[in-house]
């Protein structure tokens, strides 16, 4: 979670006192049925990481609200980190190290514009120097990006340490608890980077894979890294699933697109976020920050 476990303890409370955590298939459904209404929020996680089991669970069946764990399969099934994993262990441990092998790699011109900012940016907290990489690194194509993690864990070895991510035991009691598990690709490649047919077999063969360790078809799809088209929305409907989400900032109204889903990064890293969080974060939620921003643009 990018985020400290308090602030989300404190933050779960406050939204279910106020009564207004719902099942994101619950609001689905309401949206389907043109009866969305007032501001509720759904709880969803992604990629299946490890603390989505060890802390997330507990704080969310104590509380006693529902969430959506949505998780790639191979991954999983591999225990494999995944490529920012690698970049924020070696940024965490061996910077030094870290920058002065890749400033000399040939990286492409906004990549190599991004780890010459990172690499000045010492008095930075190691997730926002990561974050800005992580940023450089997605808006290149899979095969720069590839190419430039394949040569970070060639140089400093594969991420060493504590189990990164959920097994499909603990994910299969997840599921017996109550959380919907959803779908999050088969390959965890955003499908923006895959040529059609492929893209379509990452969200067709994840519903059944997930069907096979899960022993239910997953009625939720979420794009890798938030990456899609229409096209891939369509792909999403046709291929039975009720519904897509996507990393795109903002709420959902009633006339919302149920295979184009908003929603908002619960991250406490930066700005002013780092300091007030629960306060930022019930800020942004009850959809005041959207009208502030839209009255800002406005004047
Ligand atoms: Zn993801």
């Amino acid at each position: 979670m990018a985020m400290e476990g308090t602030t989300f303890t404190r933050l779960v409370e406050r939204l279910a006192a106020a009564g207004r955590v719902i099942a994101l298939d619950e609001g689905v459904q309401q949206l389907k049925e043109g009866r969305l209404a007032g501001h509720k929020v759904a709880i969803t996680f992604d990629d299946g990481y490890i603390d989505n089991y060890t802390l997330a669970r507990d704080v969310l069946q104590r509380v006693g609200v529902h969430a959506s764990f949505f998780v790639p399969v191979t991954p999983i099934d591999k225990q494999l980190p995944y490529w920012w994993d690698h970049l924020f262990e070696v940024l965490k441990s061996e910077a030094v190290a870290l920058f002065k092998w890749a400033l000399q790699q040939p990286n492409p011109q906004p990549l190599q514009h991004a780890l010459e900012t990172a690499a000045v940016a010492t008095n930075e907290p190691v997730g926002e120097r990561c974050r800005r990489l992580v940023q450089a690194l997605n808006n290149l194509g899979q095969r720069e990006r590839h190419a430039f993690t394949e040569g970070l864990v060639g140089e400093f070895g594969s991420v060493r340490g504590d189990r990164l991510l959920m097994t499909w035991d603990e994910i299969r009691q997840m599921q017996k608890d109550g959380f919907a598990i959803g779908s999050h690709s088969v390959s965890h490649i955003p499908l923006t980077d895959l040529d059609f047919r492929t893209a379509k077999n990452e969200i067709v063969a994840s519903s059944r894979l997930l069907r096979e360790r899960l022993g239910q078809w997953p009625t939720g799809f979420c794009f890798p890294r938030g990456a899609f088209t229409a096209d891939h929305s369509s792909l999403v409907r046709e291929a039975g699933y009720d519904y897509a989400v996507t990393t795109c900032f903002g709420g959902n109204d009633a006339q919302a697109d149920p295979f184009s889903l908003k929603r908002r990064n619960m991250s406490d890293y930066q700005g002013v976020r780092s300091r007030f969080p629960v306060a930022m974060h019930l800020f942004e939620l009850s959809g005041c920050l959207d009208k502030f921003l839209a009255a800002r643009r406005a004047g």
